[in-house]
């Protein structure tokens, strides 16, 4: 029962979710199987709501290997919670600075949320480059005596991603991961504290996934506000006050299908890649123009630029006619931009490549 237009949504968040989580999801809006309620009229008290959170934080130590020296927590507030509870935690009252890499749209409103807790110290800006690339290792100094180290591992916007881990391991690393976690095995075990809202990658919105490596509160303030303290909600195991109970359903059918269908995050990883890679070549013959240097290109947002402003029109307006959706770039860069998150099909990026090549051809003729 594929729908065929959901399947063709490249949409840059919320994204794209696997078929096989939607179908159990629509079971679960009437009844879960074994309760007999709907999830939307679930007690976040149950024994029920209890298991569903237990078993996505094993899921995702599994997937990670993470090990019991982090907690897991699934927050409200998205990202933007995220990054504006960090720096009070982390940057409060403290003399050295913080370390921030701007490398994007994302990475630079985190950015602005730091500096009014306390000193930055920005490495390395893209600003200059319009963020077509990120930083090479020998153009990143980075200080031991950082209070800690933050970047975006993909930017979202620009279609930008680290392909390899940041920093120095005696300063803690803080990365947002919300547009490529789950998407391929991260390392996990070298940051001090990852965050991932839902709705890019794994889920809807309203859940926010933190790892926090335990040490890393030792020296917190603790005159902070309850609901922005970390450890109101390890205490309260992610249940402080009423969570987002639907959300985190739904990140858990998307993790037993990362586990049980596609067999694990190397597996997802090998996937997504050659989801990229069919878009990427198409980008090298150079009708296209990507808007990353092709050594940080992200394998989940592929940005790039048509000839014309008046052919960028007649590309978006024919790929919806033909039942592309989400293609239009964010409205901070313009362009067009193709989601590939996991719940994105193969035979969905090769139907927008055979598109792709077909409106190549039709335009340069
Ligand atoms: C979308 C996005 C955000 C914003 O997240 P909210 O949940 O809307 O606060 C932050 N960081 C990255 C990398 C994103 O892709």
């Amino acid at each position: 029962m594929t729908n065929l237009r959901n399947s063709l949504n490249f949409s840059g968040g919320p994204g794209a979710l696997p078929e096989s989580v939607l179908l159990q999801v629509q079971q679960a809006i009437l009844e879960v199987p074994g309760v007999g309620l709907s999830v939307l009229g679930i007690s976040h008290r149950s024994d029920w709501f209890a298991a569903v959170v237990n078993e996505l934080e094993n899921n995702i130590r599994t997937l990670l290997g993470l090990s019991t020296d982090y907690h897991v927590l699934f927050l409200q507030g998205g990202a933007t919670q995220q990054f504006t509870m960090v720096p009070m935690t982390l940057l409060s009252g403290r003399k050295a600075p913080a370390e921030y890499l701007q490398t994007g749209y994302w990475s630079g409103k985190a950015l602005a949320e730091a500096r009014r807790v306390g000193p930055i110290r920005v490495l390395w800006s893209g600003e200059d480059c319009g963020y077509d690339r990120l930083p090479a290792d020998q153009q990143l100094n980075f200080s031991a005596e950082a209070a800690y180290l933050h970047y975006v591992s993909n930017e979202t916007v620009e279609g930008l991603q680290f392909h390899r881990v940041l920093g120095r391991d005696d300063v803690p690393r803080v990365c947002d991961m919300s547009s490529d976690f789950l998407s391929k095995p991260c390392e996990a075990e070298k940051f001090s504290l990852i965050y991932a809202h839902a709705q890019k990658n794994i889920g809807p919105a309203g859940v926010t996934v933190v790892l926090l490596r335990d040490e890393l509160l030792a020296e917190a303030p603790g005159n902070l506000a309850g609901f922005l303290d970390y450890q109101s909600h390890i205490k309260m195991h992610s249940n402080y006050n009423t969570p987002p109970v639907f959300a985190i359903y739904v990140v858990l059918l998307v993790t037993r299908w990362l586990l049980q269908e596609i067999g694990g995050l190397a597996q997802m990883d090998l996937l997504n890649r050659r989801k990229a890679a069919l878009l990427y070549s198409l980008l090298d013959e150079g009708f296209y123009r990507g808007r990353a240097k092709p050594q940080d290109r992200s394998l989940m947002n592929v940005a790039f630029k048509l000839p014309t402003p008046e052919i960028e029109q007649r590309f978006l307006a024919q790929a919806l006619a033909a039942g592309f959706s989400g293609l239009a770039g964010h409205r901070s860069t313009g362009g067009i931009r193709a989601s590939i998150y996991n719940g994105l099909t193969l035979q969905a990026v090769e139907a927008l490549a055979t598109f792709m090549e077909e409106f190549q051809k039709n335009s340069s003729a």
